[in-house]
């Protein structure tokens, strides 16, 4: 089972479909379209597609756009986009703003149930009428107009007949709830904005809470589950599903948002990274959107593994980077093709090479997947090795190269390194080296050889542009940082200013023939990517994905 199992809301799915309750179900997800989704997005995504695939169920994919100034056209096809690239396809489009009509007809409704007014009490002086946790709000001095002057009111607010802000829709709940969202909560506003969608056809737009609850309603949206912040708006939900005419009550669930360290997982903080140009641009490799995850080199299957492993739950769901990596990395292990890569070189002379007796192997693209092919691995008098490879004076316990010592060359011979050329300020510039012919295939006689290393041959290798990326805060919870008034540092404050490095390297000639977003591990080094927009097969651009192992040092 790919998806988060055994958690409550699968109970209470089996719960409603063994007694009946439901025979089918239909869930939906739900963004507002001004940003890009990130890596919390994902956990909800793959929560509420992965239900509709486990119970052969639906799921609509809804855009809650009833705020139009922030909202955009871009961010709906980049939604979509990332939707389809998790591995999901919805069973509806559906928006909002395409219930604009029938939520306005509901609201008529409520008005002439006596259960809705048109309140002219502005901002300021509604939140001073609100009250506070413990004490009780009062009737605004206009909640009890007739019938008759609400319905004129509003159809004239409709009509554009009243300035922005001047008046609103509120429903006649209770000022004295104890849930403060049940004191006459507002349900229409006027703005004069233009709308993606509907362009400045209206100038009263409706209210979050009151718009999604008639939209699953309409949508037959069996589980509507949304983040725990929501569980203090479930009565508010409640109460408009019940009190319109629609035959059918979807059920509100919450679960915990997820909160990834190190990073930042609200769409108006990553908005304010990309105009601000801390990044470049909302899928920049180093943001946790799932655009910038894709060309990071992030796998579905990865962020699919991820999401089961974080669970759905009520309790606090904040995640180390560790989880998230660790699950790309095991994605990646199995599925990605190797080669070798010199990030930082260092030349080989061979002093031997012998271009009759020296060989050039065959090698697999991945030892367990002969599937994948195999490739030449041309060797040629000039090799590169990384540098970090190299050792003048080794600490105990290398098995690296070292003046007079051996390694492995990966897939070739044992080679030994005779004499080192350095320039004049002592870098070391070249390593002149013996290799064993007697040992292609094979262990050398008589000794241990136990260090093996990558490289390539210098004629053969192709030069690439490679990002080595890291996390972008320096902080856990860049967002969560107080100064000594006990107020929030802006969150810019930690951004980490090495969390991106860019390098000329050199790789297999293969990348001279790859797509963008080919994933491959470089053998030693980690996980890479060709960029998605940047490479180009005659100029190669990878991005690092992940290291082969956890290096992140806190
Ligand atoms: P943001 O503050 O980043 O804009 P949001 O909740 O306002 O987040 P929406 O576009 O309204 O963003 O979210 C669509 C769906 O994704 C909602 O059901 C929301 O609850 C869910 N979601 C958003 N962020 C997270 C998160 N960090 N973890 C789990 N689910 C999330
Ligand atoms: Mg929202
Ligand atoms: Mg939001």
């Amino acid at each position: 089972d790919q998806f988060a199992d055994n958690h409550f809301i699968r109970n209470i799915i089996d719960e409603d479909l063994n007694s009946g309750k439901h025979s089918r179900i239909i869930t939906r997800f739900p963004p507002e379209p001004n940003g890009y989704l990130h890596i919390g997005h994902a956990k909800s995504i793959c929560l509420n597609f992965g239900l509709a695939y486990i119970y052969d169920g639906l799921c609509n994919l809804r855009f809650d756009d009833t705020n139009p100034e922030k909202e955009s056209d871009e961010y709906v096809r980049a939604i979509k986009e990332d939707v389809q690239w998790l591995g999901f396809q919805w069973h509806e489009e559906r928006y909002a703003s395409d219930y604009f009509e029938t939520l306005y007809h509901y609201a008529i409704e409520l008005i002439e149930a006596g259960k809705a007014y048109v309140d002219d009490l502005d901002a300021e002086e509604m939140r001073q009428y609100r009250g506070t946790l413990t004490e009780p709000g009062k009737n605004s001095p206009y909640r009890e107009r007739s019938v008759a002057e609400n319905l004129d009111l509003f159809q004239r607010m409709r009509a554009g007949e009243f300035p922005d802000g001047s008046k609103t829709l509120r429903l006649k709940i209770d000022m004295a709830a104890g849930n403060i969202n049940l004191r006459d909560p507002v349900i229409y506003r006027i703005r004069r904005v233009h709308h993606h969608r509907t362009g400045d056809a209206w100038v009263i737009y409706p209210m979050y809470d009151y718009t999604h609850a008639i939209s699953d309603a309409l949508e037959h949206i069996t589980h509507s589950l949304c983040t725990l912040e929501f569980e203090a708006h479930r009565p508010l939900y409640d109460w408009v599903v019940e009190n319109i005419a629609i035959d059918n009550h979807p059920r509100q669930y919450e679960f915990s948002r997820l909160e990834l360290l190190y990073s930042i997982t609200s769409k108006r903080k990553l908005n304010q990274l990309v105009s601000e140009g801390h990044v470049q641009g909302w899928d920049d490799p180093r943001m946790p959107t799932i655009s910038g995850m894709r060309r990071r080199g992030y796998t579905p299957e990865g962020l699919r593994l991820f999401s089961k492993r974080v669970g759905i739950s009520k309790s606090e769901n904040v995640v180390d980077m560790n989880l998230l990596e660790g699950a790309i990395r095991e994605e990646l292990e199995g599925s990605a093709p190797r080669m070798m890569a010199v990030l930082n070189p260092i030349k080989v002379e061979l002093v031997n090479y012998d271009e009759a007796l020296t060989q050039s192997r065959s090698a697999p693209y991945h030892p367990q997947h002969p599937e994948f092919g195999e490739r030449l691995v041309p060797i040629s008098k000039t090799l590169y090795i990384e540098a970090d490879d190299f050792s003048l004076n080794p600490p105990p316990g290398w098995q690296r190269l070292t003046v007079g010592g051996e390694v492995r060359l990966r897939y070739s011979y044992v080679i030994k390194c005779e004499e080192v050329v350095q320039d004049s300020s002592g870098r070391v510039t070249t390593l002149k080296c013996r290799i064993d012919h007697d040992t292609l295939g094979k262990k050398p006689e008589g000794r241990k050889v136990k260090g093996v290393i990558h490289w390539l041959s210098a004629k053969h290798a192709v030069r690439a542009t490679v990002r080595l990326y890291d996390r972008l805060f320096t902080e856990a919870r860049p967002d969560a940082v107080r100064d000594e008034d006990g107020q929030y540092k802006p969150f810019t404050e930690f951004l980490n200013p090495d969390s991106m490095m860019q390098i000329d390297a050199w790789v297999e000639p293969v990348a001279n023939s790859l797509p963008p977003e080919s994933r491959y591990q470089f053998e030693r080094l980690g996980y890479f990517v060709t960029d998605r927009h940047d490479h180009r097969a005659e100029d190669p651009v990878f991005n690092r994905t992940v290291t082969l192992k956890d290096t992140w040092q806190k």
